[in-house]
């Protein structure tokens, strides 16, 4: 059966050398097989998952439901992540994960409060968006945006961008790829191998999920 044998090696050495290919095709910056590059995860990292010592937090599933009757122009605004994201985010805008609601404050633009478990998963999001939007750069359908963005994981302000803090911007394509990417992802995802270097980070993951934080991220006048 030597025949047989030195088959079977060039069979095994053809699939070696088909995987190692495959693991090369990655792309350009390196960090992952879908085009991210490190920097995409160290964006990732710093408004997202280093709350979670470098785990994603995210809905489970989606499309995430959205209750915003009261509101307009909350469709467009939502599939603004959809669209940016290609698809990897969206939303049912007869479900009930995300509510959305008018508040009477003057001190900020809109507000949100999210909740999630030491899992790594959003259990409740609520938004609360200001009557009056004096000095709130693109009104409404804007800070509905902004909002829309913390509550499906954009945990903090950008320095541009539609997340920067005084508005004005639209998503910005790193915005875009952070969505794309924390939606591509399963829920407590461990990405800190893919940061490049270490970081320091707050929050422990545990895959139980026993834990719930809860942050509230306004968008100011
Ligand atoms: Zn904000």
């Amino acid at each position: 059966m030597p025949e047989n044998h030195l088959r079977r090696m060039v069979m095994i050495l053809l699939m070696v050398l088909s995987l190692a290919l495959a693991s090369c095709s990655g792309g350009g910056g390196g960090g992952g097989d879908s085009g991210f590059t490190t920097a995409d995860y160290q964006f990732l990292y710093t408004y997202n998952a280093k709350n979670l010592s470098g785990h994603t937090i995210r809905w489970a599933n989606v499309p995430i439901g959205v209750s915003a009757g009261a509101f307009a122009d909350a469709r467009t605004a939502f599939n603004r992540w959809t669209t940016a994201s290609d698809g990897a985010v969206s939303f049912n805008f007869g479900g009930s994960n995300i509510p959305v609601s008018w508040s009477s404050s003057t001190s900020w633009c809109g507000l949100t409060t999210i909740s999630w478990s030491s899992a790594g998963r959003i259990v409740s999001a609520r938004i609360s968006i200001a009557r009056s939007q004096a000095g709130c750069s693109g009104g409404v359908p804007d800070t509905l945006a902004h909002e829309a963005g913390h509550a499906i994981g954009f945990l903090g302000h950008d320095a541009s961008g539609l997340m920067n803090p005084f508005g004005g911007q639209d998503i910005s394509d790193q915005e875009a790829r952070f969505m794309k990417l924390l939606y591509s992802l399963a829920p407590g995802t461990d990405i800190t191998g893919e940061l490049g270097k270490s970081r320091s980070s707050g929050g422990t993951y545990d895959k139980t999920g026993s834990t719930i934080h809860t942050m509230t991220i306004s968008r100011s006048k």
